[in-house]
């Protein structure tokens, strides 16, 4: 009776079940080859910042990278380790970040303005990672502005407003493994040290690579490597934490011939039954996966029939006997045959991290 009573509230709601288990098991796995600061950027990816920070700190990361000091803020409650926050702006709130421990990225002389005043306003000194630009020309300094960043740090090191605690930069390619602009932006990295040296700054955590460069490019690994979507299964060897589940809302059998959801995209070729699950593109199944993509359910793969909508998706279950109350899974490691968030990034033409970070705050979350 109680078993009962327990598996039928679990039936009545889609459920994102995180396994904290295997983000142990790709943490462990990716410091063995190297030193790792864990990206729990946008929520975990979407898992839970504070829950994969406590396992990824567990399990040999030393350090927690996020973008904004929101986000950097809330994660001082859950540990000491080092917290780097890279997205910050000159208007950010630096007293609240100062106050609160947070080591900055510092990509502009205007950032460092910022900083130093908030330095001298709390009268602490900032820990910093000055930020280049090595070929991405998205967040970091340019080349150009590189030594005038690095006088005016050391300036401000000297007044004891500021510790250049590390330099960083990031790569636009490191998916490519070998490829020539990742060789490129070694080199300049390395050369933009030299400069740091040769006005006396000696940042002693130098950081270039994240997961897929960590992984395929040794010289690119220097002193940490910032780890994201490797926490969270994306890469060869690394395990998925996410599971997506779902209830058959209802079913309904029709002859060959009928037509299904928006557009009639979809026209059953025989009698067939359909079955009605409670997501849709607001939950994050992306609209576009539509044609491609399948669950699993009783133990087989089923296609989606027509387009998926904001709130309900169809699929065609065929004989397999599906019935209302019957669990779908949507994605998981795959270790039964369900579909990856590999697969659905694929069907997607997207990559793994966007379908991670765009399940939507309707799915009940469980970590476990
Ligand atoms: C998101 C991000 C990372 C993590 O990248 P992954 O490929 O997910 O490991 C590292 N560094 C910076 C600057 C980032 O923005």
């Amino acid at each position: 009776m109680i078993a009962l009573t327990a598996s039928s509230s679990m039936l009545t709601e889609p459920r994102l079940t995180v396994d904290l288990d295997a983000v142990g098991h790709n943490t462990r796995t990716l410091a063995s080859k190297t030193t790792l600061m864990a990206v729990v950027k946008a929520d975990g990816f979407g898992h839970g910042a504070a829950e994969v920070a406590r396992t990824a700190l567990a399990n040999g990361a030393i350090a927690l990278g996020v973008a904004t000091l929101d986000e950097a803020i809330a994660l001082r409650a859950v540990t000491d380790a080092p917290i780097l926050a890279w997205v910050t702006h000159r208007a950010s709130d630096f007293d609240a970040a100062l106050l609160a421990g947070i080591e900055l990225a510092v990509p502009s002389v205007d950032h460092l303005d910022a900083i130093t005043r908030a330095a001298r306003t709390t009268r602490l000194a900032a820990r910093v990672h000055l930020h280049l630009d090595t070929g991405m020309a998205r967040d970091g300094a340019p080349r150009e502005q590189w030594l005038t960043l690095a006088a005016a740090a050391r300036r401000a090191e000297r007044l004891g407003q500021i510790d250049v605690v590390g330099m960083m930069s990031h790569l636009g390619l490191g998916e490519k493994p070998g490829h020539p602009a990742t060789a490129a932006a070694v080199t300049r990295f390395v050369e933009a040290e030299a400069v740091l040296r040769s006005v006396g700054l000696r940042p002693a955590i130098r950081h270039l690579a994240a997961t897929a460069a960590a992984l395929n490019e040794p010289a690119a690994r220097f002193d940490l490597c910032r780890i994201g979507a490797g926490l969270y299964g994306i890469g060869a060897g690394l395990r998925e934490a996410m599971t997506l589940t779902a209830p058959v809302v209802s079913v309904r059998d029709v002859p060959r011939g009928t037509p299904v959801g928006y557009g009639h995209s979809y026209v059953t070729d025989r009698a067939t039954r359909l079955a009605l699950i409670p997501l849709g593109y607001a939950d994050g199944i992306p609209r576009i996966a539509s044609g491609n993509a399948s669950v699993l359910v009783r133990g087989r793969r089923t296609p989606l029939a027509g387009t998926v909508s904001m709130d309900q998706l169809v699929i065609d279950v065929g004989t397999l006997g599906v019935e209302a109350g019957d669990i779908v899974t949507v994605f998981g490691p795959g270790d039964d045959g369900e579909p990856t968030i590999a697969d659905w990034a694929r069907w997607s033409r997207t990559i793994p991290h966007e379908i991670m970070t765009g399940i939507g705050s309707r799915v009940v979350r469980s970590v476990a």
